[in-house]
């Protein structure tokens, strides 16, 4: 697979999409008026990815990517302004760069009164990054992503991310063996809080893993997040 290049796009940062007002539909913000951006390219190729068209070559590419300044980005918002901006992906850290100046601007502008950024804590952020966001909703990839260790797991980064204080890791499970190895990796790298969240494109599959899950991760003092754009809407396209 070709993976396509974001790191130097000339003037701009690559843009899958952007939507909104619409609910936050994972982890710690469930439920909260958001708006998000969502930027092209992954550099990884997790089985089930639930957003495949930011990079996997058997989508057109072409039609999924614009280039952005960071003045139209700017406008967008200050046309309606976000309580909560989630920055996602693809892999957002991917491109830091650009992705730090956007991020002190909105700052600055009082665009957002709360940006998170969900990645897969492969790639460290920036300085500026972290003193502009409120969380990193960090997603390290399990066995099941069909990656290797060594793609999924960066250890370096995960310390990082752990010692910074801004992250909450949320782990897609599909089957309840999955539980052991995150616990391995919590306890290995210090990551919490822990939060569950059922893989699934569709509600039945949500809801099922979710009904699944429950006993097994309160067992475990850990936290159970929904998918709540899926039980809502389903599999729909900037929802
Ligand atoms: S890290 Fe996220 S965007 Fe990238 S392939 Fe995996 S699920 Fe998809």
């Amino acid at each position: 697979m070709k993976l396509p290049d974001v790191s130097d796009a000339d003037g701009g940062l690559v843009v899958n999409e952007t939507f909104g007002p619409t609910f936050q539909g994972e982890g710690p913000s469930t439920g909260r008026y958001a708006h998000f951006i969502r930027l092209f390219g992954c550099h990884l190729s997790c089985a089930w990815c639930d957003s495949p068209h930011t990079h996997d070559t058997r989508y057109d590419l072409d039609a999924e990517q614009r280039v952005l300044s960071i003045e139209d980005i700017l406008s967008w918002l200050a046309a309606d302004p976000a309580d909560l901006l989630v920055i996602t992906g693809g892999e957002p850290l991917l491109q830091a760069h650009l992705l730090g100046r956007l991020l002190c601007a909105i700052r600055e502008r009082a665009l957002a009164t709360e940006i998170e950024i969900e990645t897969s804590g492969t790639i460290a952020p920036t300085n500026m990054i972290t003193s502009a966001v409120k969380r990193f909703n960090v997603s390290p990839k399990l066995a099941h992503s069909g990656l290797r260790r060594h793609q999924r797991i960066r250890p370096t980064v995960l310390r990082d991310f752990a010692e910074g204080g801004k992250a909450i890791w949320k782990f897609v499970v599909q089957e309840l063996a999955d539980l052991a190895e995150i616990q391995e990796l919590a306890d290995t790298y210090g990551l919490h809080p822990v939060w569950i969240m059922p893989e699934g494109t569709d509600s039945t599959t949500v809801l099922a893993r979710m009904r699944m899950l429950a006993d097994p991760v309160l067992a475990r003092r850990w936290r159970l997040s929904t998918r709540l754009h899926t039980l809502l809407w389903e599999n729909d396209r900037g929802r």
